[in-house]
């Protein structure tokens, strides 16, 4: 039976004066460290288009050697080989992965079939390399696997194909750029005799239709398919008709197809990338899992510190933004006996500068407060009657003390809510009368509640009471602890630090105080979170470089395990640089998916930590950062296994297992 390809497949050859393949004193040497073994020893001959011929020989006699010379899969060690006229050793690396690609059209006796792919993609993949739109690619595939009865398999793996099923796939392939030469290395050799014979039927076929056919086998039925066949022994030819005077089939040129846009280009690399790490899933999802788990811990670390900062800010400007804080002694006098003296008429002075909103002195002391039964240790503090309006915190129940309480002398108190807390456990409290250091005390006012300071002292376990009152029988000093100041325009704030500070230093004659105003701790305070924050975040991108290691790990693997497979790519005509970009986008493909799986993740873990009262922030930029991190780890990881891979040798490649 005779199956003749119904296509008219382009790639046929004009006669002309100049042969298509003159090779003149062809040698070739393997060199294995010291020992080099001279296995062709100077061929000539010549073949024209449209000829099909048959190289015969025993086994190791030299053909694979010589075919893989003739594809241009390998470089002879001496003499000269001509391929249309030009000397083939003047071509670089990537013409020669063109010229395989646009007229060579490689037949193995292992079929050389990328096993993850179909047989329709397997027959696409010179065209991939040669740039052909994707729908003219699957339709020529398509068709030349009908015509060759396969148009029931087209997506079937090379697994789920028979040999000679395999065998015909990879003849549609050598025949997707047109096919010029078709290079058959014992094609027969794995395949029953019928199979065998339907394969040499088409080989026939083919050379009916112009294409020029050479075939390499080591059995004499086969060759006899041939016009002509050449004898090789022991690196020798030692037969050869010559070619036949007149050739049979002028037919018109292949066409040359060279519009691969780089987007195509990366659309197929991608969708490659895709299939291999499909191929291996179990692997793939590993590799994932290292850069999901970097990308994942750094969004929430962020998340985490970032969220922290903004507790400690908040909880800070919460004190009010538009405050200075007056504390007596000051470094710079440290070693001088001098005692710090900011006194309440201090703070009546400095309620006459512009600007100044409220004052309020403080001085305090611990003390022992009773209310019946009840015992509470806290601290009560001696204040003015602008204390809410300077630290802008008002009563929740009842009222502060008044200027004239304070005038008044009386013994009033208000209670923060820790201490209201501990003393009435809930029982109404204003008007009742507690005791502090044995003294009557009237509740008028319940503080609202302020919380804990960033430095995580509670702030509402205080009493207030009258200045007055306090300072002469409480604690029976003059001297303040502080005071706070409020501004009423916070833009002019540093104005009026400065001028409170001359008004103190007049009337102290010296600078034995100290002011601070709120901006300034804030800033200090955020600064020591973002340190914090930078720690965290640099856990997370150390666990990022270990998942980016984890991917340049199985990229060698992956190059090392596929290397048959880049064999096959480049003897079907891809250059260094596809190599080069399939794997780098198969790593970049791993990157950003566990980039996009990390930023997932990290979201999601970031929600369970906030849900357990840990304050957290969420933000763009640590979400671009950490997925840019991963990208970037996945073009360094990547690099170095996709240059191994492009740097193999089409040859070294294909005869890997
Ligand atoms: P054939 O295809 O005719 O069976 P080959 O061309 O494969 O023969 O091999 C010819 C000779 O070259 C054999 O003796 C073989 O051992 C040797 N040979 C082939 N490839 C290599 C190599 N990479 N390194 C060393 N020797 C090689
Ligand atoms: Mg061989």
């Amino acid at each position: 039976m005779k199956r003749e390809p119904a296509v008219a497949l382009a790639g046929a050859e004009r006669p002309s004066a100049t042969p298509l393949i003159e090779l003149q004193g062809i040698t070739k040497t393997y060199r294995n460290g010291e020992l080099a073994v001279e296995v062709l020893h100077g061929l000539d001959l010549r073949i024209d288009a449209g000829e099909f011929v048959a190289i015969m020989g025993s086994s190791g006699s030299g053909k694979s050697t010589l075919m893989n010379i003739l594809g241009c899969l390998d470089r002879p060690s001496g003499g000269s080989y001509r391929f249309m006229g030009r000397d083939v050793a003047t071509l670089d690396r990537d013409a020669l992965a063109c010229l395989r690609r646009d007229t060579f059209g490689f037949v193995f006796q292992s079929y050389n079939l990328i096993g993850s792919s179909s047989a329709r993609e397997n027959v696409e993949v010179p065209a991939v390399y040669s740039g052909m739109p994707p729908h003219e690619r699957h339709a020529r595939a398509t068709e030349l696997l009908s015509s060759l009865g396969l148009a029931q398999r087209l997506d079937h793996r090379p697994s789920q194909l028979s040999g000679g099923q395999q065998q015909r796939v990879s003849i549609a392939r050598a025949l997707m750029n047109g096919g010029r030469v078709i290079l058959a290395d014992e094609p027969t050799g794995a395949l029953d005799t019928h199979n065998g014979e339907e394969v040499m039927a088409l080989l026939a076929g083919l050379h009916a239709q112009g294409h020029t056919i050479i075939l390499i086998t080591h059995e004499r039925e086969v060759a006899q398919c041939a016009q002509r066949i050449i004898e090789m022994r022991d690196g020798r030819i030692v037969s050869d008709p010559g070619p036949p005077h007149t050739l049979a089939h002028p037919t018109g040129h292949a066409p040359r197809i060279d519009h691969s846009s780089h987007l195509s280009d990366v659309i197929e690399a991608t969708r490659t990338a895709l299939r291999a790490l499909r191929a291996n899933l179990f692997r793939s999802m590993l590799t994932l899992l290292g850069i999901v788990i970097g990308v994942a811990s750094v969004i929430a670390m962020l998340a985490i510190g970032d969220g922290a900062r903004q507790a400690v800010i908040d909880s800070i400007s919460s004190m009010g933004t538009n405050q200075l804080i007056v504390r007596p002694g000051a470094p710079n006098l440290r070693g001088r006996d001098v005692t710090a003296t900011l006194v309440a008429e201090d703070v009546v002075a400095i309620r006459e500068v512009p600007n100044v909103l409220a004052a309020a002195p403080e001085q305090g002391n611990a003390a022992t407060v009773r209310y019946g039964h009840a015992d509470h240790r806290t601290s009560v503090t001696a204040t003015s009657a602008d204390f809410p309006l300077a630290r802008g915190w008002q009563v929740a129940y009842g009222t502060f003390f008044s200027a004239n309480d304070e005038q008044d002398h009386a013994t009033v108190a208000v209670l923060g809510q820790t201490t209201a807390d501990a003393l009435f456990s809930g029982a109404p409290a204003l008007g009742e009368y507690i005791l502090i250091n044995n003294i009557v005390f009237q509740v008028i006012g319940i503080m609202q509640p302020m919380g804990a300071t960033p430095w995580g002292a509670d702030q509402d376990d205080v009493i207030y009471v009258p200045f007055t009152t306090g300072s002469s029988r409480l604690t029976g000093q003059r001297h303040l602890r502080s005071a706070t100041i409020a501004v009423a325009d916070v833009t002019r704030i540093d104005a009026t630090q400065a001028e409170v500070e001359t008004l103190l230093r007049a009337r102290h004659g010296l600078e034995d105080f100290r002011i601070r105003n709120m901006a300034s701790i804030i800033e200090t305070a955020s600064e020591t979170q973002r340190t914090m924050t930078m720690l965290l975040g640099t856990v997370g991108v150390i666990s990022l470089v270990v998942g980016g290691i984890g991917v340049m790990n199985i990229m060698l693997v992956s190059v090392t395990e596929r290397t048959r497979e880049i064999g096959i790519r480049m003897a079907t005509g891809a250059r260094a640089r596809n190599i080069l970009q399939q794997f780098l986008i198969e790593a970049l493909v791993v990157a950003a998916l566990g980039g996009l799986i990390g930023i997932g993740f990290g979201l999601a873990a970031t929600a369970v930590i906030a849900a357990f009262d840990t304050p957290v922030l969420y933000s763009l930029p640590p979400i671009l950062l950490a997925f840019g991190c991963a990208f970037s780890i996945g073009l360094i990881f990547g690099f170095l296994p996709a240059r191994k891979a492009a740097r193999l040798d089409p040859v070294t490649a294909l005869a890997s297992e």
